[in-house]
């Protein structure tokens, strides 16, 4: 019988955090994730006194397993359900987003909160990006943009965005098609902090006719600060149009669609920041729950699997996790 596998998983979201931890029953496991914190898209950005979650701005849960996972981190009080004012903008606007019933859950404090806790001890290399795989005799290693070498590695399963895995995993490597058929979507997050803001009368604004398609009151959601942190999101429409325009310019632009949108004098924010964020949402899937290639050992997992949302990334490291525990039991680990 083999000894443990040690197995390289690409990415600290959501889908990143819950593949290793599913797995390290059965192998050593050790995730890659070149930024500095845990969350991926899931993501909080702090910055003079002010907290913006400027990526995933809820989540639902849909499906038992999901639910089943949240449990105890809604007892805990680390996942925590949002209810919103929500309005819309032009206010006469009809929109499903404010008819719709359905629980929308934050992490708490931030929105990384859930990723971070259910990462608990795993063992996270932050701050390095994954460049290249190197395929030898006994098995994958990783070359980092530090220029470090990590492995060898059974197996290798990547977690990061569509068009980053297919850079990543090998050309020859089964799904190929699928993965490389997946289409992502950009958009940009302004984030607005206020030292004295009146109560706006919305905790969310979904807007229409305006660059942007959403604005929330950050400071509204459960367990924040009370430092006024309006987070204001582009339609993806409007940010692929715009990806590759001057920054400073998109700025200027989206801070006049805010007060065009709600009437604030966006000249009285004391803080202003950017955020592109080149793969946000999933306009066509892969149309699988995962990808695995089981004679070459590596294999992917993500929101842009199935349905672009932060329980698809939970389903997508659950059907990873199967496939590869099926796999390692056939090779002889245990
Ligand atoms: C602006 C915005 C708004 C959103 N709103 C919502 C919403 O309201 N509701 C909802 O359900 N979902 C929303 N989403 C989508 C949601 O955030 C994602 O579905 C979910 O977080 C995806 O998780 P993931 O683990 O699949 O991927 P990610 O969270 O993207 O994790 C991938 C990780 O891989 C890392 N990575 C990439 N390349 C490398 C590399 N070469 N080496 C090492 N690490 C690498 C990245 O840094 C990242 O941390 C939103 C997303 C954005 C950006």
């Amino acid at each position: 019988m083999a000894g443990r596998p040690e197995i390289a998983v690409i990415g600290a979201g959501l889908a990143g955090v819950r593949l290793a931890g599913l797995l390290r029953d059965v192998a050593t496991v050790k995730i890659f994730e070149k930024s500095r914190g845990t969350g991926g898209r899931m993501s909080t950005r702090r910055a003079e006194g002010f907290q913006f979650d400027h990526g995933a701005q809820y989540f639902t849960a849909r499906g038992e397993a999901f639910r089943a996972f949240l449990a105890p981190f809604i007892a805990s009080g680390t996942v925590a359900e949002w209810k919103p004012r929500l309005r819309a903008a032009p206010s006469d606007r009809q929109t499903d987003e404010l008819r719709w019933n359905a629980s929308r859950y934050v992490g708490v404090p931030a929105m990384n909160s859930l990723c971070k806790a259910a990462a608990g001890a795993l063992a996270v290399a932050h701050g390095d990006a994954v460049r290249t795989l190197h395929r030898h005799a006994d098995g994958w290693k990783l070359e980092l943009a530090s220029g470090e070498e990590a492995g060898p590695f059974a197996a290798v399963l990547s977690t990061a965005p569509a068009v980053q895995t297919a850079a990543l995993l090998p050309q020859e490597m089964s799904g190929r098609a699928a993965l490389e058929g997946a289409r992502m979507l950009g958009c940009y997050s302004l984030m607005c902090g206020f030292v004295d803001l009146p109560d706006l009368g919305w905790d969310a604004l979904v807007c229409d006719g305006s660059p942007l398609a959403w604005i929330a009151a950050g400071h509204s959601r459960p367990g924040r600060t009370d430092a006024a942190a309006l987070l204001c999101q582009t339609s993806n429409a409007w940010a692929e149009e715009n990806l590759e325009r001057d920054q400073q310019d998109i700025q200027q632009e989206l801070l006049s669609a805010l007060a065009d949108a709600t009437g604030l004098n966006t000249d009285a924010a004391s803080y202003v920041s950017l955020h592109r964020w080149r793969y946000a949402a999933v306009q066509t899937p892969a149309g699988r729950p995962c990808l695995f290639d089981p004679d070459l050992g590596v294999g992917a997992a993500g929101d842009w699997c199935e349905h672009g949302r932060v329980e698809a990334a939970f389903d997508s490291a659950e059907a990873l996790a199967a496939e590869v525990k099926s796999y390692l039991a056939r090779k002889g680990f245990r």
